[in-house]
């Protein structure tokens, strides 16, 4: 059997139960049906679009491919308003489509794109604004679109983190033009590799489902260059499976990033974002920020000190994406431009959470931050 010393890792991916799942699998052999729009996949896409409150959701077989085919369905094209602090597949999906990242920094309070810096980064060619729930903190999601609203701009929200994240009962997922999903591994909801594209109207899940099959909208009509981006039978079938059990996922974790607030709380030069009413979180992410002067460690000292514990935090989200070689060049890659993002790439580090750990786990992490 798979055994080795106990690591505690940023995150544990969900598996639903193993037997379950088998009876699923049978059931695809028998159907013979195992890609395209199969049973398993619609049932998926119906299931989630209850689970999630959102009326239009079309399943992806990873959660980059959403991004790319979202500026197509909408046809972005010139320079597009973003955030350096994410993933790279953010920005990625605009350099596949020949489009410009304009980054633009972030709100120290909560990792997001700073709506009051977007007008600034307006140009004649600016044609969408694609902002990041980071860690699954909603962004001001009203203030985005009154600026998308009075310049004409697109709003593509990479929701990758905000899996059933709600503001006031109402999910995330319904602001903006589309919002992307990522179901890869590490992500709170998975489907091994996998992802959704969120739009607003039935016409437009359509052109999304015939982007992602090559353009094909009947057997002999390719309507645009689209590109393949299904989900197949088997891993839909572990997706239904997965939400049955991701609800009690996200307890174990709120719990576990309770008790980091707590024991945290009184550690000097360690910080963490505030936890504000009102928001359905789905803990995906716990990141603490270190102040090395009030610390007495850097963030690397104290990352590495952490791993002496056998204790293996990410510094999600370092490097920024604006000093990737790809994007290091343009004008509003300048630290100058992005000083908070800056602060908080050089500072974070995300602290494991998972439905695995319990109470122990995590007060023996926090005892190790604490005395160091
Ligand atoms: C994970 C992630 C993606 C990409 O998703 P994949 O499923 O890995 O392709 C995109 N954006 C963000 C912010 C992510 O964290």
């Amino acid at each position: 059997m798979y055994q080795e010393q106990k690591k505690t890792t940023v995150t544990v991916p969900l598996l639903p139960p193993l037997e379950e799942f088998v009876k699923y699998l049978e059931d695809i052999w028998q159907r013979k049906w195992i890609t395209n729009n199969g049973h398993y996949h619609q049932e998926l896409e119906k299931a989630l679009s209850e689970y999630l409150k959102v009326p239009y959701i079309s399943l992806f077989t990873n959660g980059t491919l959403p991004l790319m085919v979202a500026l197509q369905a909408l046809r972005v094209t010139g320079e597009v308003i973003t955030t350096p602090y994410s993933f790279v597949a953010t920005t990625h999906s605009l350099w596949w489509n020949g489009i410009k990242p304009v980054f633009v920094d972030v709100d120290p309070r909560d990792g997001n794109i700073d709506p009051e810096k977007i007008e600034a980064a307006i140009t004649s060619n600016t044609t969408a604004i694609m902002p990041v729930h980071v860690y699954g903190n909603p962004c001001d999601t009203a203030r985005i679109q009154q600026i998308g609203d009075t310049y004409g701009l697109k709003v593509i929200y990479d929701a990758a983190h905000a899996f059933g994240v709600e503001v006031g009962n109402a999910s995330v997922l319904q602001w903006g033009d589309m919002s992307t999903l990522s179901f890869h591994a590490t992500k709170i909801f998975n489907t091994i590799e996998g992802g959704a594209l969120v739009c607003r109207d039935e016409a437009m899940k359509h052109r999304i489902d015939y982007l992602k099959n090559f353009g094909f909208a009947d057997e002999t009509t390719v309507i645009a260059p689209g590109i393949n981006g299904k989900m197949d039978e088997v891993r839909s079938a572990y997706g239904l499976l997965e939400l049955k059990y991701v609800d009690q996922a996200i307890a174990v974790r709120k719990q576990v990033s309770g008790i980091y607030r707590e024991k945290l709380k009184g550690v000097e030069g360690i910080h963490f974002f505030e936890d504000y009413d009102g928001i359905r979180h789905n803990y995906s992410y716990f990141p603490i920020f270190v102040d090395a002067q009030r610390y007495g460690k850097s963030r690397d000292e104290l990352y590495h000190h952490l791993q002496q514990f056998h204790i293996f935090g990410r510094r999600y989200f370092y490097p920024l994406i604006s000093e990737f070689s790809t994007y290091r060049g343009l004008p509003s890659a300048a630290r100058e431009n992005l000083p908070n993002a800056h602060r908080l790439a050089e500072s974070v580090i995300c602290l494991p959470i998972s439905h695995e750990l319990d109470a122990c786990d995590v007060e023996h992490i926090c005892y190790r931050i604490a005395n160091h």
